[in-house]
């Protein structure tokens, strides 16, 4: 198992994530609570970009409940066939688009039950919607805190949920708020899946992954051998001759 971050450590590793990144936000195109909601749930298994291709021209004239459910689920599902999933997530949205009309006045719950109890919508998406809409200091965990956390010394956790927990009681106060939007960009550009890019990463002297990749040596300029050099001069002086 991984050794543990200390204290001191987790201090200094999201004091230089602040530093690095000095406005995290999510990379998801929203105008309001309703907005980001429907685009974090129809984010689960695809990328922030492809959803954001989508959600552009919706957003334009779609950003409440009630003009969700004047579009209907075959217009959304038109409009967002380019997302992963996409006819179970128009249904979805359309379903709890009924239910913030009929149970919460058209608007977004600021509450983590309410949230979850709508179609499509888990701990992940209403974390999300808690901490970037409402400001609560929520760690939702997605792919890349899981990698960061775990490869880091962290918090580590067998699953997205012993993670989150481990992280709400290792990583200080401070931090809480914005350190969903730190982990998530990091793992996103930095300690990416396959190769993460330790030679330039900022926590590198902290971080207690046993496998950091190292810088590549720069590639030699290929020499000549001595025999193909000689060939050479033999070949020119004979065609001289
Ligand atoms: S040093 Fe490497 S493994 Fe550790 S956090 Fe940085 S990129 Fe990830």
């Amino acid at each position: 198992m991984v050794k543990l971050l200390t204290r001191a450590e987790i201090e200094e590793f999201f004091a230089r994530l602040k530093k690095h990144i000095p406005d995290p936000k999510t990379e998801l195109q929203y105008k309001n609570p309703y907005t980001l909601l429907v685009a974090v749930a129809l984010s689960a298994q695809a990328t922030d970009k492809s959803v954001n291709k989508a959600t552009e021209p919706l957003f334009k004239t779609i950003d409440t409940p009630e003009k969700m459910l004047a579009l209907g689920v075959e217009k959304l599902t038109d409009a967002i066939k380019t997302i992963g999933l996409y006819r179970g997530k128009a249904k979805n949205v359309i379903a709890l688009s009924e239910i913030l009309l009929e149970k919460h006045g058209g608007k977004v719950p600021k509450d983590r039950e309410a949230l979850q109890a709508l179609p499509g919508v888990g701990r992940k998406t209403a974390n999300v919607v808690l901490n970037v809409a409402f400001g609560e200091p929520t760690i939702a965990v997605d792919t890349h805190i899981f990698r960061v956390s775990n490869r880091t010394g962290l918090a580590p956790g067998k699953d997205v949920l012993a993670v989150e927990l481990n992280l709400e009681k290792r990583v200080p106060e401070k931090f809480k708020q914005h350190a969903h939007h730190w982990l998530i960009l990091h793992g996103r550009y930095t300690c990416v899946a396959r190769k993460p890019l330790c030679p330039t990463c900022v926590v590198r002297d902290l971080c207690n992954f046993p496998d950091k990749t190292k810088e590549q040596p720069a590639e030699k300029p290929k020499l000549k051998t001595a025999s193909k050099i000689a060939g050479a001069t033999t070949r020119k002086s004979a065609s001289r001759r």
